[in-house]
């Protein structure tokens, strides 16, 4: 395995390739992969299947005093369930913003997810990776696109998985969900000072992924060059 970096964030609105593209350049540089996604999805998943609203702070409160999501295997879990295939649908899509946007819900997965930098070099995916969750990462890379691109790609994504939506509906959802994302007070959906701006409507994901792996190399040789790790 080749020097990784230690912590490399993806940030970017709701399309922009992020997960496909953390996927890939972890299994490139040998790091492990973090989807912060999946977890904002797992617990969405949980409290609205169990009929509690994300205005129903007491509720919501009392339920994530006694849940315990976690990830095994890449596969995410609340308490002892295995909700991985359940969290990827449009009704998720359509209810996850509101529950990311409460403080108590975003506390308590902020453990989990500095952790996983515990256990080896981590490309980690999300909203708030270079801003909130590892402010000191080796890279920050912010992925955007334009709002039909990665509402094409979504819609292409759900297709092949047999969901059938249009690509109005589509666009629609994700422009509110990235006015969700964007607006919150906590933790808001914006990109890290220092964090490399990738515009990615014109590219293939080869393209993206290239990119990236030299912004990797030439991040880990300035690393090496001033003597190692500095977070
Ligand atoms: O990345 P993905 O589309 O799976 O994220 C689903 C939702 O989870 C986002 O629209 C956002 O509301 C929330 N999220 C977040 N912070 C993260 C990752 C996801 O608020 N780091």
């Amino acid at each position: 395995m080749m020097p990784s970096l230690y912590v490399v964030t993806i940030d970017g609105p709701a399309g922009a390739g992020k997960s496909t593209i953390a996927r890939l350049l972890a299994r490139r540089i040998g790091a492990n992969y973090l989807d912060t996604g999946a977890l904002y999805r797992a617990l969405a998943f949980y409290l609205d299947a169990s009929g509690i609203a994300p205005a129903n702070g007491k509720n919501v409160a009392e339920a994530l005093g006694g849940l315990v999501v976690s990830l095994q295997g890449g596969r995410v879990f609340v308490d002892s369930s295995d909700v991985t295939d359940k969290i990827r649908t449009p009704h998720i899509d359509a209810i996850v913003s509101r529950y990311a946007e409460l403080p108590l819900l975003r506390a308590s997965l902020l453990e989990l997810q500095r952790s996983q930098a515990a256990e080896g070099p981590l490309v980690a995916d999300g909203r708030d990776m270079g801003t909130v969750v590892f402010p000191k990462a080796d890279l920050k890379i912010f992925l955007s696109a334009t709002a039909e691109e990665r509402a094409r790609r979504r819609w292409k994504e759900l297709a092949e998985r047999g969901e059938r939506t249009s690509f109005e509906e589509v666009l629609s959802q994700v422009i509110r969900r990235d006015g969700i994302d964007s607006s919150r007070a906590l933790a808001p959906l914006r990109q890290a000072e220092d964090a490399v701006v990738l515009d990615t409507t014109a590219l293939s994901i080869e393209e993206v992924l290239s990119r990236l792996s030299s912004l990797v190399e030439e991040r880990l040789k300035e690393r090496l060059n001033r003597g190692g790790r500095d977070v």
